[in-house]
């Protein structure tokens, strides 16, 4: 990849980014209720209220190793006794609180009044959101989500939307703050809006050659984590979908020379972004569609947008909570990758296999097979951590793709 001018969308995603923490930090600092939340939490309640306010401790965390400082916050966390074994978001956030911030980027999060966490994605983010609930004497709301094997059943989601009630009564009654149905609608109606243009984005990697790279989905998902509910989102979404259509006319593509249209599948590594594109480009790949920002807007065993029939937004917020992958079961992940694969006309797939997020990990040995069995395409499987970069071997991951690659040529050949 050509040395980087940052894009309209990439300036304006610094603007919002930065914007987005300063309001933070200074409505909570003029009194709003503080939540923090899971990212699977649906954030579109609290712009139901006057004055509350959340922040995102993965979406932090990420920022922290995006920023080079992963492994510094990690090791904060385990000099006070964590494991290494435990994801690498809950060693950022928790080391991050042990000095106060002190080397946060966005200067932390300003201190919660309440933590919700949610157990679909994995069970240690309760335990983990547990260590503030003591350490900072918080109440702590755990969202009981059922793992999915199927479509979501409908007793699953009132299920769900009795305890977005609860936890909406819980706010109510912690920050003497009334609820407006209308606002909250408003809001669900604003994420609604930001998935159809992230939707929009995504599609132009059915181009060849593609004008999106998985590395700018991964970047741009930040706003969906912090600004769930805003309008902010549609805009964004939009200029970062424009700017890829104008890309395709001008010919200001990310892979110029794109010889191999790859797929990924696990978190991104936070810490690589910049060097893993750079390299891959240089070698003429292009990993053009990611498991993890295309579940975005969708839910199980499909990658295309879920249509909301603008009825009920609490029953569309209870479909989301099943928005991403590590709540899936084998067969969902398979078939939404399937879909995807067949769509971008894949040549290969990087299994990621993540230290930090065995929930993700768990089936992708199961996936490759399946998935080579089925297409007849190479796919590989890689050591990487999202955040710790310690756990990450450049040479070794390259090794194997460069295997991957090569897999592909000798295919093409026969
Ligand atoms: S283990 Fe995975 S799902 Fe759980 S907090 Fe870490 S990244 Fe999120």
């Amino acid at each position: 990849m050509s040395e980087k001018v940052k894009s309209m969308a990439g300036k304006n995603l610094s603007k919002l980014m930065i914007k987005g923490y300063m309001d933070l930090h200074e409505k909570a600092a003029k009194g709003a209720f503080c939540v923090w939340i899971a990212i699977n939490v649906p954030a579109e309640i609290f712009a139901g209220f006057d004055n509350v306010v959340y922040g995102v401790p993965e979406s932090h965390a990420a920022m922290c190793a995006g920023k080079g400082i992963g492994v510094l916050q990690c090791e904060k966390a385990e000099n006070t006794g964590y494991s290494q074994d435990l994801c690498s978001y809950a060693r950022i956030d928790i080391g991050n609180l042990t000095d106060g911030s002190k080397d946060s980027p966005s200067f932390g999060l300003p201190k919660p009044d309440l933590v919700v966490s949610n157990n679909n994605n994995c069970a240690l983010i309760s335990k983990w959101f547990d260590v503030h609930h003591r350490e900072m004497d918080i109440p702590h709301f755990i969202m009981d989500i059922p793992f999915c094997y199927e479509p979501q059943k409908q007793k699953d989601q009132s299920y769900i939307i009795s305890q977005i009630k609860d936890l909406i009564s819980l706010i109510e009654k912690l920050s003497g703050q009334k609820f407006n149905f209308n606002k909250f609608e408003e809001a669900v109606f604003h994420s609604w809006e930001g998935f159809c243009e992230w939707k929009n984005f995504l599609e132009l990697a059915k181009e060849k050659p593609s004008p999106v790279t998985a590395f700018d989905s991964f970047v741009h998902m930040a706003p969906f984590l912090t600004l769930r509910g805003t309008p902010v989102l549609k805009e964004h979404f939009k200029i970062l979908a424009d700017e890829a259509r104008q890309n395709i006319k001008t010919g200001n593509l990310p892979v110029k020379k794109e010889k191999y249209r790859l797929f990924w599948d696990n978190i991104a590594p936070w810490h690589q972004l910049g060097k893993m594109s750079k390299r891959l480009s240089q070698m003429g790949a292009n990993i053009v569609g990611a498991s993890y920002t295309s579940c975005m807007g969708t839910v199980e065993g499909s990658f295309e947008l879920y249509k909301w029939d603008e009825k009920d937004p609490f029953e569309y917020i209870a479909r989301m909570m099943n928005s991403y992958m590590c709540p899936h079961g084998m067969e969902l992940r398979y078939s939404s990758m399937k879909g995807a694969i067949e769509k971008l006309g894949i040549d290969g797939v990087i299994f990621a296999s993540n230290r930090s997020c065995k929930p993700y990990s768990i089936t992708q040995m199961d996936q490759q097979k399946r998935i080579s069995d089925y297409f007849g395409i190479p796919a590989v499987m890689i050591d990487v951590d999202h955040a710790d970069a310690r756990k990450y071997s450049e040479e070794n991951a390259f090794m194997r793709i460069g295997a991957l690659l090569e897999t592909i040529d000798s295919k093409r050949k026969n």
